[in-house]
């Protein structure tokens, strides 16, 4: 009985040893993150979008939406080199790590872009945040050179945005993407029904200018990590706030991970040579 308690209280402490490394750096993704990552099972294409989609989702542009029409056509938001410094701010947990982990991959195998650990000298960089309750998910567009009041420009991803369609786009957002369906040309793919979008969110069914730096000459995409679902931001639950034109292409809103589309898009705008050569 001696020998059974000992062996359980060896067992205890073997299972209660921190992960390796974990203590002093984990701002950063770790090997053993990346390692977990390849076993996150997900599908692409699958819709994971929740109900309340719409009020979890907000790109954070800048207090005037004019100075952002004009801040988003310049291509100082490009980051130099595809190179996008990064640290991991607040408690995320074994699966949370893994699954940003594994968007930070995709990026890294389909994409020149990379996220890196940030170092001293980086003056601007992406602050990956744990939202508390009610924080929902957020990202601003693009690279910023503001004094924020933290170093670093937030990307805020909550509970509920821990999945892989939603980290990858609010990563897209911190790229400089912004919604699909505020294209320019999107009239001619979506109907938006205005008397339906709830009054405060008017402005997030604004649609670019052509002056946008990040379109890159690509087709309007119904299966982009970017498209919002056909309820975002509706007065009425039940009724839709923009459906589909056309009938062929995927259905609008889905969570599961990149398109096709929009790895060329980040291909393009971040002119990814050895990956946009063969297409
Ligand atoms: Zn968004």
């Amino acid at each position: 009985m001696l020998l059974l308690f000992s062996l359980l209280c060896v067992f205890v402490a073997i299972e209660s040893v921190p992960h390796p490394n974990r203590a002093n750096d984990d701002r950063f993704l770790l090997p053993a993150d990346f390692i977990s990552s390849r076993r996150v099972i997900f599908q692409p294409g699958k819709s994971v979008v929740s109900e309340n989609n719409d009020e979890i989702d907000t790109v954070v542009t800048s207090e005037q939406s004019d100075s952002e029409i004009e801040g988003i056509a310049s291509k100082d938001r490009v980051w130099p080199d595809g190179k996008v410094p990064y640290v991991l701010d607040g408690d995320f947990n074994e699966l949370q790590r893994q699954l940003i982990a594994n968007a930070v991959e995709d990026f890294h195998n389909r994409t020149c872009v990379k996220f890196v650990p940030k170092k001293e000298a980086d003056t601007s960089f992406v602050r990956i945040k744990y939202g508390g309750e009610g924080e929902g998910c957020s990202s601003l567009l693009g690279r910023r050179t503001d004094n924020f009041d933290t170093p670093g420009q937030a990307v805020v991803l909550n509970v509920e945005c821990l999945n892989p369609g939603t980290i990858r786009h609010e990563l897209m957002h911190t790229l400089g993407f912004r919604h699909e369906q505020t294209r320019a040309d999107r009239d001619e793919y979506v109907k938006i029904f205005w008397d339906n979008v709830d009054d405060k969110d008017h402005d997030k069914f604004q649609k670019a200018t052509v002056l946008d730096f990040a379109q890159v000459g690509t087709d309007y995409d119904y299966g982009s990590v970017m498209h919002s679902d056909a309820f975002v931001n509706a007065k009425n639950r039940d009724k839709p706030t923009m459906v589909k034109k056309l009938k062929a292409g995927p259905e609008i809103g889905q969570r599961g991970g990149f398109s096709d589309m929009d790895i060329l898009k980040i291909n393009r705008l971040y002119n990814c040579q050895i990956f946009t050569a063969t297409k």
